[in-house]
């Protein structure tokens, strides 16, 4: 039989295109290297708690059209983000807001955060930012970027913040009020049930295999479709022809523990240079409503969570959005542009430091241009 379309990847990008062009009409093929569906979204139930295999995810959007797109699949649940940052025991909140400068440099207005940002900001001398370190500085001065940018970008990118585009940590808002909210997002939440319950829905009547891995027999597979959606890494679709481009990878240290609470929240970053990892994520805090001392779950799981450059073999996670990696994904995507019967998507095919919400906008705005 030979499908309209082949999916290679089960993540986001992919089970939203198979999803649309199965209503469009279009037979579809799902394949995927792993044994789950889901990409790095996936989740898995451990005594009860879902834990988020691939790293933490918080879906978060202002895009209506997306909110609801997601709702179809899956109940929300209110979880608001709100991590705490620990540097050598102080903690603080995150993002950065009045309990940040409150507790950083004892300020009680508004004003008084203003002019401590301000007169850090002045003595550094910082015009135009033109990297991470500069661009954190100007927004929150000196003694916020020593203690809660530098060590926790360094671990996290494995370069100096004078290396990073400026871009990484404008991701975070800076708020004069008391709000712990890490997103400025109308729309927030965690599927209850898990992402893979999520993913499982959207591909519902989908034809999916797993354990394919579509590199190893490319010729076959391409035979077997008219089109192919191919979500992997670009360069390595290429064969690294033209270089490799940088990503960096995360490994998970995961335990159970025989305790109900550990930290009391689900994320809790590392922000000095010396503790290895990056932070640790405590998974039932996800779940909403969930009490420490709910008797039916004494346990808690967490994960550690250490990052490192992506070498061959490794997953890769964050693509490095920087000039020189900027630069040979633009030849790569020339290539791709000449590949007309093959689409490129989702953080890894577009190497895009895209989250959840604009990977599926981005396979949208691809099914309304393909799917006619
Ligand atoms: N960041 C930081 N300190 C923190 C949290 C984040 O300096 O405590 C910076 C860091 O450079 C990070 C970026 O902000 O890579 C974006 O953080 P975000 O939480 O959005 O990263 P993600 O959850 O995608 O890993």
């Amino acid at each position: 039989m030979k499908y309209d379309y082949l999916v290679v990847g089960a993540g986001l990008y992919g089970a939203v295109f198979a999803h649309e062009a199965k209503k469009a009409g279009k037979s579809v093929l799902v394949i995927d290297k792993r044994t789950n569906i889901a990409g790095n979204v996936y989740t898995e139930a451990v005594e009860g708690i879902q834990v988020h295999k691939y790293g933490a995810h918080i879906f978060h959007t202002n895009n209506r059209k997306v909110w609801e797109y997601v709702n179809q699949f899956a109940e929300f649940n209110r979880f608001t983000n709100s991590p705490v940052a620990n540097y050598n025991g102080e903690l603080y909140s995150l993002p950065f807001n009045m309990y940040t400068f409150n507790k950083m440099w004892g300020v009680v207005t508004p004003e008084e955060a203003a002019a401590k940002i301000e007169e850090q900001r002045k003595e550094a001398g910082i015009l135009e930012p033109k990297n991470l370190e500069e661009q954190a500085i100007s927004l929150v001065g000196r003694d916020i970027y020593e203690k809660l940018i530098k060590g926790y970008t360094e671990k996290q990118w494995g370069r100096p913040c004078k290396e990073l585009p400026a871009f990484i940590i404008k991701r975070l808002p800076v708020r004069l009020t008391f709000d712990n909210n890490y997103f400025n997002a109308l729309f927030q939440g965690i599927p209850i049930g898990g992402y893979t319950k999520m993913v499982a829905n959207m591909l519902e009547g989908i034809e999916v295999k797993l354990n394919e891995d579509y590199l190893v027999s490319k010729d076959k597979w391409d035979a077997m479709a008219d089109k192919i959606v191919y979500t992997g890494a670009i360069d390595s679709y290429f064969g690294y022809k033209l270089g490799t481009l940088e990503y960096r990878s995360v490994r998970f240290e995961t335990e159970l523990l025989d305790i109900p609470n550990f930290q009391g929240n689900a994320a809790v970053n590392y922000t000095d240079e010396k503790t290895p990892w990056t932070r640790i994520i405590e998974h039932k805090w996800f779940e909403f409503g969930r009490d420490a001392d709910d008797q039916d779950l004494p346990k808690t799981v967490i994960s550690k969570e250490f990052s490192s450059e992506w070498k061959p073999g490794d997953e890769p996670y964050y693509p490095v959005n920087d000039e020189k990696n900027g630069m040979l994904y633009e030849d790569y995507r020339k290539l791709a542009d000449q590949e007309t019967k093959v689409i490129f998507g989702g953080r890894l095919g577009e190497y895009k430091y895209y989250d959840m919400d604009a990977v599926i906008a981005s396979a949208l705005d691809m099914c309304e241009r393909e799917l006619i």
